[in-house]
Order: C-alpha cells, then structure tokens, then sequence
C-alpha cells in the first residue's frame, strides 16, 4: 500500500494535533511513536448484489487505533468520500476522546465509502451484511463494538447486529451500540450526541456569564447530530437564525421555525424543498453573526481562509474535525470560546458505553437515569477541561487532547511492550 492512500486533511490534521499536545505534555518518545499510528487497519470489499442485478464492489474499511483502556468503539460512516486516511483520523480521535471522558474504551471506525442516498433499502442492507462478514473476525463485544456515524443510523446497527448473531448462532446485542430499543438498544442513544453538544453550550455559556435565553444559533448538518442540537437549542429559548445540510443553508435573523424544520427532514431526508427563510450556502453560512456556531457535518470546515470571518462567541464542535490547527489560533485571537469535538460530540460514545453496560447485564434504564449519568460525566469533564485551560493558559483543545493522550500513554508504560 502506497503512503499516500493513509494521507488526507484529516488525518493530517489528528497527526499535527497529536504532535502539538504530545510535546506539550514531553510523552516519552518510544510511546509517541506508538500512537501515531493505529494498531491495526483493514481494507475490505463488500460485493453487492444491485437491484438492476449488477454487483458493485464498494471498498470498507475498519481502522482500531488503541485499546490500551479497553474494547475499541468507534462508528461506522457511510459516505463518498470515506477513506483510509479519514478512518483512520476518526479512529485516533476516538481514542482521546473515551480517555478525555473516563470511558474504558478504546478508539476505532469503520466506514465503507458509498453515497447512501443512492442506494435502496435492500441494496442498503446488503452491503452492510457483506461489510459486517468482512470484518466480523475482528469485532464482539469484548474486542470492537461498532456504532453509527455520518450516513448509518439504527436500522443499519440492527443488521450489523443479526448479521453477527447469525455467524454466532445466538443473539449478540452487546456488539453494536446505537441500535433499535427494541433489540437491546438504550433511551436516549439517537439523542445523545446532539444533547450532549447543548449540556455542553450551556456550560460554556454559564462560564461565560451568557444566559442561554436569548441566545442566536447557527447549526451546518441537520442530521442524528444536527436535528438534535436544534431542537435541544430551541427547547431553552434560543433562537435558531441558520441551519444547512449538503442540499444548501436556510437563513432568517428571526428564527427559523424549528419544528416544522424537523417535519420537512423526516419526511424528504433532507432540508431539500424547505420553504424557509432564505436560502444561502454552507460557506456562508458559517459566517453569519450569531452567539453559537455548531458544525454538525464534516471535517475541515473552518479553515485558515474562513476562520478570521467567523462571528461566533461559541463555537461548539458536534462533527469530528471541524475546525484545522491554523484556524485555532485565528480563533484564539478572536477570543471564540472553542468547545473542542472529542469534548462536545462525546454523549454519542458515554451513551454507548452505557448501552454495552446494560446489554452486558441484561439490565435497562430509563431515559432520565440516561440522561443524567451523560450530564454529570460530560459536566465533570467540561470543567477538569476548562480548569487546567486557565491554569495552564492553554486552548481547550490542547488541553482536552492532553488530558485523553495522557491516559493512554499512562496505561500504556504501566503494561509495558509485549516482545
Ligand atoms: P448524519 O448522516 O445523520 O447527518 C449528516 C448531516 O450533514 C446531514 O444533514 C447531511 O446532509 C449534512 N452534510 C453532509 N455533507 C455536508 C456538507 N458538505 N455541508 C453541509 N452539510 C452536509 O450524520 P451525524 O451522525 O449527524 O454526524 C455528523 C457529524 O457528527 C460527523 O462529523 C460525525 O462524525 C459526528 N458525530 C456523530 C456522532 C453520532 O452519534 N452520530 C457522534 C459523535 C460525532
């Protein structure tokens, strides 16, 4: 395999931020080397019976990065653009981020590179029945416990699931997380993400001496991450003046009408045909003048070129890798308070973990003991993040990558080199 197919922005971009806070916290050098690079990374083809009866051979990947603390977790994205590079960007980023928030998990993703609004139901399924028995030797409960991302959601996590209960001949439900309640999934897991983006925000906002009431927002992705932050933001009084998704942005310094926003999405998949406000696009939209900016999308979105025209107070980062390192520090100058992704996005992988937890003792909670275990870890991690920021007069997302990085290389020099 050339070098190149491991090189893309993002994985550019987790190396240097990587190499920034390891050498901030001097990590012993034989460890760095080490966690550079993923332990293990797997390119499989996943043949797939179309329905014009043609089979297509789309490329899959599964990338396990550490599992120093644990079982490696980490989701599954379906998107034209996935590659090795990307998953394997993901796959670090998951790592810090279980360790940021005390998780004993370790990092990893998978993806297999399609447009699934393109595909049928049943070519849907296929595909991710043949992706699953291409990888199943190298995921289980106690090994890598897969999740949804960008382009899967719980239908896609149930076939997973009997996929691989099927090979085993028993039911699995702890293999997967983010699947139907109905089949061992948890409360509030499609919502947990973007809720805990808002447990975040209002965090953020208090440390500030902002009320959240009042507030204006600006979300680009109006998918499980973005519809969610929305409506959560909405719900405490904030007004919502922009939102986008890959068919463009909607804008009314007004506030845009939330509900029905979530109307027009459940029913085209897509803010394609809102009637809503005025229609702009995402560059723009990401420039609007507002209190709080979440990108909910893609990697790389903020860049050097487009960082000095931000107009946010808050930028809370709901996608992975939204924001490049030569954009940071613009913001820093600008004095955006930055809600780093592996702090803001993480309720999606706490409420995982809570998911294997009850699949592991077949016992279940309700919704509110969910939500408020997820509160009271991202809560407590907010702030060990933003104490040592000011102590040490260090970004929020250098400070929450050491913190991760730390962990893991202590776990690590504690168990040693296998030789
Ligand atoms: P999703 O597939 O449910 O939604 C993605 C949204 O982004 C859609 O509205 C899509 O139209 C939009 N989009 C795609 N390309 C775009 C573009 N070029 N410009 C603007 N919008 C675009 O995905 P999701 O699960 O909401 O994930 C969104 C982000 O959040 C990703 O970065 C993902 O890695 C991250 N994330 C997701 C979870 C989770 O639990 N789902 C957890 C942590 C982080």
């Amino acid at each position: 395999m050339s070098r190149d197919e491991w090189q893309c922005p993002a994985s550019e971009l987790a190396m240097k931020q990587f190499d920034v806070a390891s050498a901030k916290l001097n990590l012993d050098p034989n460890v760095a080397a080490r966690l550079r690079r993923p332990g293990r990374a797997m390119i499989v083809s996943v043949p797939t019976r179309m329905d014009d009866g043609r089979v297509h051979v789309f490329t899959g990947y599964r990338v396990q990065h550490n599992d120093v603390l644990g079982p490696f977790k980490g989701g599954v994205r379906y998107h034209p653009e996935v590659s090795l590079g990307e998953v394997s960007a993901l796959a670090m980023w998951m790592t810090w981020k279980c360790s940021l928030v005390g998780l004993p998990l370790g990092g990893a993703k998978g993806g297999v590179a399609c447009d699934p609004a393109e595909l049928s139901r049943n070519e849907l399924q296929s595909l991710t029945r043949r992706y699953t028995a291409e990888i199943l030797n190298f995921i289980g409960p106690e090994v890598d416990v897969p999740a949804p991302d960008m382009g899967t959601n719980e239908q896609v996590m149930a076939w997973i699931m009997d996929t691989y209960s099927q090979h085993k001949g028993h039911a699995v439900p702890e293999v997967v997380t983010g699947k139907p309640v109905a089949i061992g999934g948890t409360h509030g897991r499609r919502e947990a993400t973007g809720r805990g983006v808002v447990y975040m925000i209002t965090e953020a906002a208090n440390y500030l001496g902002i009320g959240i009431t009042g507030c204006t927002a600006v979300v680009q992705g109006f998918g499980n991450v973005g519809s969610v932050v929305t409506q959560e933001l909405a719900r405490l009084g904030v007004t919502v003046i922009g939102v986008s998704d890959r068919t463009g942005g909607y804008f009314d310094a007004k506030g845009l009408p939330v509900e029905k926003l979530l109307e027009v999405a459940d029913k085209n998949h897509s803010l394609e045909g809102c009637t809503y406000g005025e229609m702009i696009t995402n560059e723009e939209l990401l420039e609007l003048k507002c209190d709080i900016l979440v990108p909910a999308a893609l990697e790389m979105q903020i860049t050097e070129e487009n960082a000095g025209r931000l107009q946010c107070r808050i930028l809370a980062e709901g996608a992975n890798g939204p924001t490049d390192l030569d954009a940071d520090s613009i913001l820093a100058q600008k004095n955006v308070f930055v809600i780093p992704d592996i702090l803001a996005n993480a309720g999606g992988v706490v409420v995982s973990y809570f998911e294997w937890v009850q699949d592991l003792q077949n016992f279940f909670w309700t919704e509110d003991e969910v939500n408020k275990k997820l509160r009271d870890i991202l809560t407590k991690a907010f702030h060990e993040v933003l104490n040592l920021s000011l102590k040490e007069d260090v970004g929020m997302r250098s400070v929450a990558l050491m913190i991760g990085i730390k962990r893991v290389a202590t776990a690590m020099l504690w168990r040693s080199l296998y030789a």
